[in-house]
């Protein structure tokens, strides 16, 4: 237990993600943010690797976001967007992510007020759609084991994580789940990437025709899997999946939440890897996380028969309160306007490269399974003797150590089991990386001597 020292010891949220015997301890309580940085309420100073929640791209002083905010806020602080009634700052946004989405031609955007909100949208555009096409059996959703995908009932379901599954009664039976594609921890003995990809691809359509092709009507997939350890597409995967999918007139849905607006050094990770999806989510890096926005970007394909079936009943009912709150468009706006100037890609490849090396160049410590990444994100995986097979006993907590180290030393990672996730901002100089560096090192020589102690008892 750490020691009594703040006064928000056993405070009064039920806070997300998080125990209760953890809060029951003392909560990190952070009050102020600078670049790269942010500060807790004792005036401790953390590098952020993971920019907030993999959001805070553009650092955390960012005085152009707060002008935007300030001014639309004197302006005009809400209107909604129901009833074809809206504002300027949502019909310039919508047009401006049209122009910037290129991975495949997309037509609408739908906001929302964060990725959740957006992936179950994704699948109620999905169930509308095909019930205005007149098959009304085509609903079921394929996601991926370890996928994340948001915390509300349906984008809960698509996650593909036990244990935001458990005590939920989730997932739904509509959301199937195909395994999740970490050549690492899964391949054959002697499978190169590529027969992987081919494995995997043709499992995926085992469980389609299983089903019944004519029963499913989505697949989604984050191009990279964020939270569950940036799980690089292993060579062809995407491209296999692709086919599959267009074979049996199943859509594909991307979540971008993570990967999206430069991630991973490119504008989109359907970029990256040659992804055509019918529907897109993107969040978190829309406004920097200075806002709570996401938006859904759908295909022409799909949007000419929702328009046409609303007509027919009446209106497109479907929408939040939110959608397309004019504070956050404009905040969101100005990012975008940013990243565009900054040529953010470029920022982003240009010291990602450091930021891979630096750090894969720990991988043969004896605690580590792998280390993978590309672009500005990337997770460390502790394992027993570099096997996938052999993780560290629950209890000895062994990414949780390695995080709290870093703490320590001034350095804030996310370590969930013994995975730890890192995608700083791309405000990150090369000083601070150097610093990044040098903590994950020390760091990483605590957590091998604690294991060494632990192994010894
Ligand atoms: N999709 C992905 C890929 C995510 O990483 C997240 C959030 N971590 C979400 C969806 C859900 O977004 P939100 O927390 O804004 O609801």
């Amino acid at each position: 237990m750490a020691n009594i020292t703040n006064e928000f010891m056993g405070h009064d949220m039920l806070a997300p993600f998080t125990a209760g015997w953890q809060s029951d301890m003392e909560p990190l309580v952070i009050e102020k943010s600078e670049g790269s940085y942010v500060y807790d309420i004792n005036g401790k100073k953390y590098l952020d690797t993971l920019s907030g929640l993999w959001c805070t791209t553009l650092g955390g002083s960012e005085t152009r976001l707060v002008e935007a905010a300030n001014k639309q806020l004197n302006t005009l602080p809400f209107y909604h967007s129901f009833w074809n009634r809206t504002t300027k700052p949502s019909l310039d946004l919508a047009k401006e992510l049209l122009n910037m989405f290129t991975a495949n031609k997309m037509a609408k955007v739908f906001f929302t007020n964060s990725g959740s909100e957006a992936n179950d949208t994704q699948v109620k555009l999905v169930w509308y759609y095909n019930n205005a096409l007149g098959r009304p059996q085509k609903k079921k959703i394929i996601a991926r084991a370890k996928a994340y995908h948001g915390s509300t009932y349906i984008s809960a379901g698509l996650s593909g994580l036990p244990p935001m599954h458990q005590k939920f009664d989730l997932p739904p039976p509509f959301v199937l789940h195909t395994e999740c594609p970490h050549y690492w921890a899964y391949h054959l003995p002697g499978e190169t990437e590529e027969e992987f990809s081919t494995r995997l691809a043709n499992n995926l359509e085992s469980l389609i025709l299983k089903e019944g092709p004519e029963t499913v009507a989505a697949f989604i997939a984050e191009p990279v899997l964020g939270a569950a350890g940036v799980i690089l597409p292993p060579a062809t995967y995407f491209d296999k999946v692709q086919a599959i999918l267009r074979k049996h007139d199943i859509l594909f849905i991307a979540d971008e939440v993570v990967c999206g607006f430069g991630r991973l050094g490119t504008m989109f990770g359907s970029d990256k890897y040659n992804i055509k999806p019918d529907l897109v989510s993107v969040a978190k890096a829309l406004s920097s996380g200075y806002m709570p926005i996401a938006a859904v970007l759908v295909s022409q394909k799909i949007s000419s028969v929702i328009l046409s079936e609303s007509n027919k009943i009446g209106a497109f009912c479907h929408g939040f309160t939110y959608s397309g709150h004019p504070v956050a468009c404009a905040v969101a706006l100005e990012a975008l306007k940013i990243y565009k100037e900054r040529n953010i890609t470029e920022v982003v490849n240009k010291i990602s490269q450091k930021f891979q090396e630096g750090l894969k160049a720990f991988a043969d410590s004896p605690i580590i399974g792998e280390i993978r990444g590309t672009g500005l994100a990337l997770s460390t995986e502790f394992v027993d003797n570099k096997s996938p097979n052999d993780p560290f006993p629950y209890e000895w907590a062994v990414g949780t150590y390695f995080g709290t180290q870093c703490a320590k030393y001034g350095m804030l990672v996310s370590s969930t089991g013994d995975h730890v996730n890192m995608a700083p901002s791309f405000t990150l100089s090369l000083e601070e990386l150097d610093e990044l560096i040098r903590i994950y090192g020390k760091a990483l020589k605590d957590t091998e001597k604690r294991v060494e102690e632990l192994k010894s008892q």
